[in-house]
């Protein structure tokens, strides 16, 4: 009977959450409809959608059959093809909703309208070294609330909304971004900051930020590691393939989603699980 009532409860959960992420997927386009300009701000969207969506899929190719057969495979030689296609549609449907808030910033940039995107340090009001450690603390600041909604995304009541990313125990690049609209917003909702001009952005400084957290992404997943780069990401405190791969292995372990530095702070290291079940035994 107790059974019957936990198969009927997560039945009941994840048509909840289902239900939540088509609604936001519906929604993030709607939104539009109260931009300054509806028409440019469409037109972002397709624009910004294309950007993202096609390099990333053309470049978790190349990249995929790049490390394949040029990396050493973490989780040993794979015994059945990976679902490329599934992971693929994941990572575009994230694309998705991100150009979707995307689209409000350069629509609003597109028309005229301040934005805190800026492009000379004059602008910014700051010099070049302010700017860098300003970036630094940015990126502290991302790391810290990836880490932190990792963590809430793996409670009994918020799994359902990540779910879509574990089912990819040995990932490849294509998975990279495969989360579901939910856990999409939660990690680019920072994107809308720059509707407000007071939230000055640095554009050449960001985006560079933005494509190297792409690149890295890219590697967490890709199932094989690089020994040199293994070696340089761990001295600069950043994640690596091999860290990463430990959590879709074990979801219990290495939240970390820029940098390990949360996971040593908090004891999440698979490690750390480790000892504190040699402890209980
Ligand atoms: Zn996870």
């Amino acid at each position: 009977m107790s059974t019957f009532l936990t198969l009927n409860k997560s039945l009941y959960t994840r048509r909840i959450t289902d239900a939540v992420d088509l609604l936001v997927l519906l929604l993030a386009p709607l939104s539009g409809l109260l931009h300054p300009n509806a028409k440019v701000y469409y037109e972002s969207v397709v624009y910004l959608f294309l950007i993202l969506a096609v390099p990333l899929v053309l470049f978790s190719f190349l990249f995929y059959r790049f490390s394949e057969s040029n990396g050493e495979r973490i989780q040993g030689e794979r015994k059945k093809t990976p679902p490329l296609l599934y992971e693929a549609f994941g990572s575009v449907r994230a694309m998705f909703v991100v150009a979707c808030m995307a689209g409000w910033p350069v629509g609003m940039y597109r028309i005229g309208i301040p934005t805190g995107l800026v492009w000379t340090l004059q602008e910014m009001g700051l010099t070049w070294w302010m700017v860098v450690l300003e970036m630094y603390a940015g990126i502290m600041l991302v790391d810290a609330m990836t880490y932190w909604k990792h963590r809430l995304l793996h409670t009994r009541l918020f799994f359902a909304f990540h779910k879509h990313h574990h089912t990819f125990r040995d990932p490849t690049p294509f998975s990279g971004f495969a989360v579901g609209p939910v856990e999409t917003v939660l990690t680019f909702w920072p994107l809308l900051l720059i509707c407000f001009p007071v939230a000055k952005h640095f554009a050449p400084l960001y985006f560079t930020a933005i494509g190297g957290f792409v690149i890295l992404n890219l590697y967490l997943h890709c199932g094989v590691t690089f020994a040199w780069l293994e070696k340089f990401l761990s001295r600069v405190g950043l994640n690596s393939s091999a860290w990463h791969n430990v959590h879709h292995c074990d979801v219990n372990a290495n939240f970390g989603e820029v940098s390990f530095i949360w996971d040593k702070i908090c004891k999440t290291t698979k490690e750390d699980f480790a000892k504190k079940k040699a402890a209980k035994a």
